[in-house]
């Protein structure tokens, strides 16, 4: 072979050298970054975070499938999502009402309940909204709500005069 032609493939193969070189190297860092910002969104622990980055970096693709393993489960969004599910869950098992004299189950929109007559709410005299007994004012237009417990008992009656005698 001339010399001259030795020496073009020799060229050839460092270029593609080179560029197999470069290739490998973003890919190794893609991988790296790549980790790092999934472990980021999985865990607020600093050394976990630098621990994924740093076995991605040393070990590549196989890092990551370790990585894979060991990673949390979850997101940090989705164990957000997840207590705001419970919150709302346990909300409405709160909001779940009872009479409070029968214990039997009653909507939020009774007035009384069903089972033993006990006032729960009371419309107010203006909007006709429900209103807790304990507030005295309506909440929905403003109007100063009378208090039950005036009304709960029975007003105090005059004693009817005696009719005068005549004789
Ligand atoms: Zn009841
Ligand atoms: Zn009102």
């Amino acid at each position: 072979m001339p010399p001259e032609l030795v020496n073009s493939i020799g060229v050839v193969l460092q270029i593609i050298v080179a560029l197999a070189g470069a290739f490998l190297l973003a890919f190794w860092v893609s991988l790296v970054i790549w980790a790092f910002r999934d472990i980021r969104s999985r865990t607020r622990d600093i050394f976990a975070q630098l621990l994924a980055a740093l076995m991605v970096l040393l070990f590549g693709p196989i890092g990551l499938m370790i990585y894979f393993l060991l990673r949390p489960r979850e997101t940090l969004d989705q164990v957000y999502d997840r207590q705001l599910e419970q919150e709302a869950l346990l909300q409405d098992i709160e909001e779940q009402r009872a009479c409070p004299k029968c214990h039997r189950p009653v909507e939020e929109d009774f007035r009384l309940c069903p089972n033993c007559r006990t006032p729960l709410k009371k419309p107010c005299t203006n909007c006709g909204r429900l209103l807790h007994l304990e507030w005295d004012v309506c909440p929905y237009c403003g109007t100063e709500a009378a208090s039950p417990r005036v009304h709960a008992l029975p007003a105090e009656e005059e004693p009817e005069p005696e009719p005068e005698r005549i004789g």
